[in-house]
């Protein structure tokens, strides 16, 4: 269970409430990177080298990995886009296979891991299959952030974080260790698009 750097109480020392001070917020995130355990990074590693797989293929650099409640990888995947289907998006292939292969119980306790936060798409596919924890090694907003500063323009559907599209989800991440390798594979991913547009 995820475990948060209790606050002191305000009602003890008679302060109301505000905003946590900058280094609250910075111990709590730190906190929060200390939950992800060697093996979430082990199975984020994993989905870095799909997204790789997925850009040497021609396809989207994004790769997603579905893990049990007891820790066993169940199905595994990268994105295809480059078929034509804009929509085959790693994420809700899972989701899909889940929906076919699991009982809602172990849906529930299942992980996602996955190299990029999910889209709204992926995200709502994960809410209605009833997919449990999720952890990213980069945010939406980092992802839309490279792909301007690329000078991309910006996809048809709102990079919007997974906890404005699903609720009750617990979703991790990002992940600072992980970061350059993936806008690395991102900013391949552009070069290839515009040397061959
Ligand atoms: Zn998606």
């Amino acid at each position: 269970m995820r475990r948060r750097a209790a606050p002191r109480s305000r009602r003890e020392t008679g302060f109301r409430a505000g905003p946590p001070p900058v280094d609250q917020r910075v111990n709590e995130a730190i906190e929060e990177m200390r939950m992800l355990t060697e093996v979430d990074l082990r199975h984020l590693r994993r989905c870095v080298e799909l997204a790789a797989e997925a850009l040497r293929a021609g396809d989207e650099p994004f790769g997603s990995v579905l893990v049990s409640g007891d820790g066993t990888v169940l199905a595994e995947d990268r994105n295809r886009t480059g078929s034509g289907d804009p929509t085959r998006h790693p994420e809700f292939e899972l989701a899909r296979w889940a929906a076919a292969n699991l009982t809602p119980e172990e849906r529930a306790a299942a992980t996602v891991y996955t190299s990029g936060e999910h889209c709204p798409m992926c995200a709502a596919a994960h809410g209605w299959v009833g997919l449990g924890r999720i952890v990213y090694a980069a945010s939406a907003a980092q992802l839309a952030e490279w792909r301007a500063e690329f000078g991309d323009r910006p996809g048809p559907v709102r990079p919007l974080p997974i906890r404005e599209v699903v609720r009750g989800v617990i979703v991790e991440g990002p992940v600072p260790a992980l970061t350059d390798e993936i806008r690395e594979l991102h900013r391949l991913r552009h070069e290839r698009a515009r040397q061959s547009g």
